[in-house]
């Protein structure tokens, strides 16, 4: 056995044999003679009308299969077939003589490769567009069909959208592809049909020959080559078990978050671009529980506007107008450095200059989120988090500046919403300490266990060494949750979570019973947390709590919560 290393794209486990799917044989005439020219150029624009309706095809038959969303790909294709400066392009290399074929092939490729060259992920991914538009028009204009049947684990250099769309998926088990990211449309497809798929293997896909046995790994984005009989096995019941787990998670999928006795406990999502929203939904969550602002900020060379940051921000919002969105303030410094403003060399980033502490410094940055977010407040349910309060006085001044952009806005009739929630993120065992205090000024609190474990027990998130210690299952941490949420309680407002403990199904019978009535996690985890939610009751998690707070070890509260899981289907 031996392994190939990409991308990740498309979750699940899949196992079959491998096909390579064949490519085009670009076997014509490239140059033509002068009196030709006129006939070529018809032989184009027959060719352009033909793909143009292959496309429509494709678009109705990829809306009834798989959704409006998936087909809008075609729809665009469908415009690019007959955009003037594509258009433009091949009728100029068809003026110096060269055959249809040629002039669409080398136009196709001239663009793709303008935009391959541009600074932009979406931008590259047109290049394959266009040269998908490219290879539909060489194909017709030499007699070809649309149509192709693989079976197993189709291996391709690149799937292009109309190779995708083209495929019967019932017969295709996974996919592995030379080229690609996350967001080519390979991928998007792949997720769409539920079909497990590595990208980008790069040179290691040569290495496939047709009949090899492979186990496609969407997970964590690896294809095992001839595996034994015992590697077999294992993933033969891993995918049995995902099977059992998906049929029974889609039955619950849109039902209510509700535990037995009637409580809500409200399940979010953590999200880092607008962009996410549709796995949101998908998800059958609520709303968004954290929205991690640094990510708009972290591959730009400069601070994002404010009209971009407000487009972003309104976008969230929009996309589920009536649900609770929370959007934390930048959390930059630490591990996540920006090139535009700290970055001053520290002995200890993650106890340095990190998050609200720097904005604080960058104040004019922070007034430009602040000013953004307002704006952005009208387009839905909008609640603004700080990260890393570890004292009062940091709260109290961030409000403050929050209140100057909210008079700056109302000064230059600007509209906002007066009513937005605020709430601060704990996740410094020093917020965990005063918590009673810092309630009274805030509306809700969203623990951060990622961090709050990291403070806690002096233990580098980054570093491997201490991870023993990096556990939300450890006493003091559980302990100092316990804290939060019984001051939340006291002083009438609501307490979540959104860091990644909120998203283990084994936490979720003690965060609950703990108090916690709202819970963030990245999509996949909502419909395993929500079928442990629909199964408890509250009174019996409070009394579970009162126990697991008496436990004097990280494994002895692990072990008792094993022991509860085990009263669970899954
Ligand atoms: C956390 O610390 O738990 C958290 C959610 O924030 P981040 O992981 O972005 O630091
Ligand atoms: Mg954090």
């Amino acid at each position: 056995m031996w392994k190939i290393k990409g991308i990740a794209a498309s979750a699940g486990i899949a196992i079959g044999e491998i096909m390579h799917m064949q490519e085009a044989v670009h076997d014509f005439c490239r140059q033509v003679d002068a009196s030709q020219t006129p006939a070529e150029k018809e032989r184009f624009y027959s060719a352009q009308q033909a793909a143009e309706k292959e496309l429509e095809i494709l678009q109705e038959r990829t809306a009834a299969t798989m959704g409006e969303q998936q087909a809008e790909v075609f729809a665009a294709h469908k415009l690019m077939v007959t955009d003037p400066s594509f258009v433009e392009v091949v009728l100029n290399h068809l003026d110096n003589q060269a055959s249809a074929e040629a002039a669409v092939e080398d136009a196709a490729n001239e663009i793709a490769a303008m935009f391959a060259g541009l600074d932009s992920e979406y931008m590259q991914e047109r290049a394959a567009d266009i040269k998908d538009i490219g290879k539909r028009l060489v194909r017709i204009l030499q007699g070809g069909t649309a149509e192709v049947n693989y079976t197993g684990i189709l291996a391709a250099q690149d799937l292009l959208p109309s190779d995708t769309a083209a495929l019967d998926l019932n017969c295709v088990s996974g996919f592995i592809t030379a080229l690609g990211g996350k967001t080519s449309h390979s991928s998007i497809l792949a997720r769409a049909a539920g079909i497990p798929a590595v990208v980008g293997v790069g040179s290691a896909l040569e290495k496939l020959k047709n009949g090899d046995t492979v186990v496609v790994d969407g997970h964590v984005g690896e294809v095992l080559v001839n595996p034994e009989e015992d590697v077999l096995s294992d993933y033969r019941l891993r995918i049995k078990n995902e099977q059992e787990r998906a049929a029974l998670l889609a039955s619950v999928g849109h039902l209510p978050s509700e535990t037995t006795d009637g409580h809500h406990i409200e399940l979010a999502c953590n999200i880092g671009t607008p962009g996410d929203m549709e796995k949101v939904i998908a998800a059958g969550a609520e709303g968004v529980g954290l929205f991690r602002t640094e990510f708009l900020f972290l591959d730009k060379t400069s601070v994002p506007t404010e009209e971009e940051q407000v487009e972003s921000y309104k976008a969230v919002l929009a996309a589920m107008p009536d649900k609770k969105i929370v959007i934390r303030t930048l959390d930059a410094g630490g591990d996540k450095q920006l090139p535009f403003i700290g970055g001053l060399p520290e002995a200890n980033p993650a106890l340095g200059l990190r998050a609200i502490r720097l904005c604080m410094v960058y104040q004019d940055v922070f007034k430009t989120q602040l000013r953004a977010l307002l704006r952005a407040s009208v387009a839905g349910n909008l609640h603004i988090m700080f990260p890393m309060i570890a004292t009062v006085d940091e709260l109290l001044n961030a409000k403050a500046l929050l209140k100057e952009a909210a008079e700056e806005l109302t000064q230059e009739g600007v509209p906002f919403k007066s009513d937005v929630a605020v709430g601060i993120m704990v996740e410094v065992p020093a917020a965990a300490a005063i918590a009673d205090i810092l309630a009274e000024e805030v509306d809700f609190f969203s623990i951060g266990t990622n961090d709050l474990v990291q403070y806690t027990m002096a233990a580098d998130r980054m570093n491997e060494h201490v991870a023993y210690l990096s556990d939300y299952f450890q006493p003091p941490v559980v302990r100092l949750i316990g804290n939060v949420a019984k001051a939340a309680k006291k002083a009438g407002k609501w307490v979540g979570m959104c860091g990644e403990m909120a998203g283990d199904p084994l936490a979720t019978p003690l965060l609950v019973g703990l108090g916690l009535t709202e819970l963030s996690m990245n999509g996949r985890a909502v419909p395993v947390v929500k079928h442990r939610i629909r199964q408890l009751d509250i009174k019996q998690t409070e009394k579970w709590a009162d126990d697991i707070l008496g436990l004097r070890t990280a494994a002895d509260i692990k072990k008792r919560l094993e022991e509860i899981a085990s009263a669970y289907e899954i």
